[in-house]
């Protein structure tokens, strides 16, 4: 459970964030869609703790996140732009260190078994710093659910991936989502988003504009709705 009650952030007296409510149900997987500059990825940062929200109450599991903050980063996985890979780490190096952070039991066996799931057994043991973008964010994406996370808040997780690589990261959200993890994921890939995720929330000049279902997967819906409020489309 997410809520977020009047949420704002504002940076250099400029509101990032003006009063974002949201309520999201265990399990769900949501598309966050909007604009460059909307306010997507501050928002994705004031829930994985990066950065202090400048007025309005973010509650996760019913924790208040400003009094919860260890507790509550612990249950999430965030996969930023940045890999937060370590150049001269192999995957399993870098598996292993981020497992160990996070108290994960059994962390080199789960970390090699992830970096199969990703497709990259091969490449075990290769410093990471050989690997084109497409490999580490495969990996990047092995590091954001290393230690099985509640919450996943993905930023852009598509970009940059080939469709081998998105196919892996798609199963990932779903199998994660049949485990009961709540996904937030920002992206400007509409067909990945209808794809994979149940619900769309549209941001605009730091306000949610709108918010609905998608339902059997309609591309279609959501690039109409999203035409018709963002690019004043009708
Ligand atoms: P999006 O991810 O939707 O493209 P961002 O959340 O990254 O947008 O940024 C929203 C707006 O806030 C942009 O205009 C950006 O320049 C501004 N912004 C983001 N972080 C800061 C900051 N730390 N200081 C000042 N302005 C910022
Ligand atoms: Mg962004």
């Amino acid at each position: 459970m997410i809520e977020l009650k009047k949420l704002t952030k504002q940076a250099d007296n400029k509101r990032i964030l003006r009063g974002v409510e949201l309520s999201i149900k265990k399990g769900e997987t949501i598309a966050i869609l909007g604009p460059n500059g909307a306010g997507k990825s501050t928002l994705l940062k004031v829930l994985a703790t990066l950065i202090k929200p400048t007025s309005g109450h973010v509650l996760i599991n019913g924790m208040e996140l400003r009094k919860k903050q260890i507790e509550i980063k612990k249950l999430l996985g965030y996969l930023p732009h940045s890999s937060l890979l370590y150049d001269h780490y192999s995957p399993l190096e870098n598996l292993v260190f981020y497992g160990n952070i996070y108290g994960v039991k059994d962390v080199e066996q789960k970390a090699s078994k992830l970096v199969k799931d990703v497709g990259l057994s091969f490449f075990l043991n290769e410093p990471v710093k050989n690997f084109s973008r497409g490999m580490i964010q495969r990996i990047a994406i092995a590091r954001a659910i290393i230690h099985d996370p509640q919450f996943l808040l993905l930023d852009e997780p598509h970009t940059g991936l080939d469709q081998g690589a998105i196919s892996i990261l798609n199963d990932v959200v779903l199998s994660m989502k049949n485990k009961g993890t709540t996904t937030l994921m920002v992206t400007h890939d509409f067909k990945q988003a209808a794809e994979i995720c149940d619900r769309v929330i549209i941001v605009k000049n730091g306000k949610i504009v709108d918010d609905f279902r998608i339902q059997n997967h309609n591309l279609g819906f959501v690039t109409e709705k999203y035409e018709l409020l963002v690019e004043g489309v009708s």
